[in-house]
């Protein structure tokens, strides 16, 4: 069973971000891309409010575009050069923002980096906020051991981390200056702890990653040394390796059998 005392760290310390953090407040945002394309006209569009008699105009009598901070919103198809303007390469569009608990999915040497200027996150979601045909026992019990593809399992720890988990299909990138350091003294919930950091990374490769290699039943290309993947992959410290000669079937792993994937040794 997975619990708050294997899947967290005890004692965090609040100096650095690491991968798996979850914060509270933070603002994610939801696009307008949740329309499918074919209803990308009535996408709301920002666009700078015309002013008769301003110094702001152009001389054409077109409002200047710099910050915009006088907006009226539209559908797109009430614009009828949406998306197509000469002066500019896009629109600005309206976004939906709420303050929730996010995961770091960063790599934690990325997030040292201040050249960095972007943390990729997920959102966090509830269990109790899910609709009540996404609760059903099964779904739970599948959340529980952490088996649903696309979803993190992070079970409940106290004071302020309801039973939630990280949705890795709804990533999105956020500035930096997100994630400062009054925000991890402030808003830090919970890190997870040296086991929870291996599931997290094995979840995230395998919802990302695709496991590459020769199969059992391919022919070797090259003379030399091959060694499993699939057994890394299992967590083996040692993973079986053999020597293969070009024109031969590659054969089984002898741990893993026929889900053997081969790669070449340097
Ligand atoms: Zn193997």
């Amino acid at each position: 069973m997975i619990t708050a005392d294997r899947w967290y760290d005890t004692n965090p310390d609040h100096e650095n971000y690491y991968q798996g953090d979850i914060l509270s407040g933070i603002p994610f945002p939801v696009w307008p891309t949740f329309l499918p394309a074919a209803k990308q006209d009535v996408w709301g569009i920002l666009r700078p409010r015309p002013r008769r008699q301003n110094a702001d105009m152009h001389p054409a009598g077109e409002a200047l575009w710099t910050l915009p901070n006088d907006l009226i919103a539209r559908a797109a198809k009430d614009f009828p050069d949406a998306w197509a303007r000469p002066d500019r390469d896009g629109e600005y569009v309206i976004t939906f923002c709420r303050k929730i608990h996010v995961a770091v999915i960063s790599r934690s040497c990325d997030i040292d980096k201040a050249n960095r200027k972007h943390f990729l996150v997920a959102p966090v979601v509830h269990v109790r906020d899910l609709k009540p045909e996404q609760r059903t026992d099964e779904k739970l019990r599948d959340l529980r051991a952490n088996e649903i593809f696309h979803w993190f399992y992070l079970p409940e720890k106290q004071p302020n981390l309801p039973e939630s988990f990280a949705d890795l299909s709804q990533m999105a990138s956020l500035h930096r200056t997100f994630f400062d350091e009054e925000i991890l003294r402030d808003n830090f919930v919970a890190r997870l702890s040296g086991e929870g950091t291996a599931a997290f990374q094995g979840s995230l490769s395998s919802f990302y990653g695709v496991s590459f290699g020769f199969a059992s039943h391919d022919t070797c290309p090259q003379n030399g040394r091959y060694a499993c993947s699939s057994c890394f992959h299992a967590g083996k410290n040692e993973p079986y390796s053999r020597e293969v000669s070009a024109g031969n079937i590659f054969g089984d792993c002898g741990f893993c059998r026929e889900d053997a994937m081969w790669v070449k040794m340097p």
